[in-house]
């Protein structure tokens, strides 16, 4: 009697163990993604992104911001044109003609409040790099740890200015990083378009992996040729890092979702759907 207590017991603990690490695998990992409006514009001449293409044509763009809601937390990639330009009623002209009028249709803080979730309730904010309409709103959440590569931290902004806040909580990376130790949500190092460029992976439930591209591209037809932008910081670093980007999507069988390219973000579900 006492020997199948014993065994009873043990069993029951294995059991028990089984059912712990069960309830951690579906606790862990990303759950869904919304695909927020960040900003909606017309680039005055899009040969500025793809040189001897397409020259002295204008072509919409538009800007996204990616809110996952991970098992530890929420996390946001990209923060778009500043909410400030909703309240500008011709928008954001820019200094060269050439390059895009922004939009803010609708405001991050009204998407996010839409969905339930507060400013404080994001626990860390990841940039693809430090072009205004990606940093557009990072004090916003001034308590979210940031995730930067620390060459795009250091590089110098206009005036040698600083490019984000001294006091903002921040995590400077130096190279790829798996988020939450999961694999479920990894930023890709993809330097070129500005010393510091990083993408991200991300592995869905239902809908697979997916990676964010940020500005390591800026449309479809410029992946399909490899095209450079003229202004680009580094045009060799561009292209390897488009390379990596291709041989991720190969080795994930993810998706590439180009962060400016109306076509296919018209054919995305907009926040408040969401994919999982
Ligand atoms: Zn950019």
């Amino acid at each position: 009697m006492k020997l199948m207590g014993a065994f009873f017991a043990a069993t029951l603990s294995i059991v028990l163990s089984a059912d712990h690490v069960h309830a951690q695998s579906t606790k862990a990992g990303v759950e869904r993604l919304y695909v927020l409006n960040c900003g909606e514009g017309v680039a005055g001449d899009i040969s500025r992104w793809s040189p001897g293409v397409n020259e002295g044509k204008s072509m919409d763009f538009v800007d996204n911001c990616y809110l996952i809601k991970h098992a530890r937390g929420w996390f946001l990639w990209d923060t778009g044109i500043s909410d400030t330009v909703a309240t500008m009623p011709n928008g954001l002209p820019p200094a060269d003609p050439r390059a895009v009028y922004w939009h803010r249709p609708k405001t991050l803080a009204s998407q996010l409040e839409q969905l339930g979730v507060a400013p404080s309730d994001v626990k860390a904010v990841a940039i693809s790099h430090t072009h205004a309409d990606h940093i557009g709103n990072v004090e916003m959440f001034p308590n979210a740890m940031l995730y930067v590569q620390k060459l795009e931290y250091d590089w110098p902004g206009a005036g040698n200015a600083p490019r984000f806040k001294p006091e903002h909580p921040v995590t400077k990376l130096e190279g790829d990083r798996d988020v939450f130790g999961d694999g479920s949500v990894v930023i890709v190092a993809t330097p070129g378009h500005t010393p510091g460029h990083q993408s991200l992976l991300v592995k869905l439930p239902k809908t697979g992996a997916v990676v964010l591209s940020g500005d390591a591209v800026h449309f479809k037809s410029n992946w399909e040729n490899r095209g450079v932008p003229a202004n680009n910081f580094n045009k060799e670093e561009t292209l390897t890092s488009m390379q990596k980007i291709s041989d991720t999507l190969t080795r994930e069988g993810a998706q590439l979702w180009i962060n400016h390219d109306k076509a296919q973000r018209d054919s995305l579900k907009m926040s408040p759907a969401f994919y999982d």
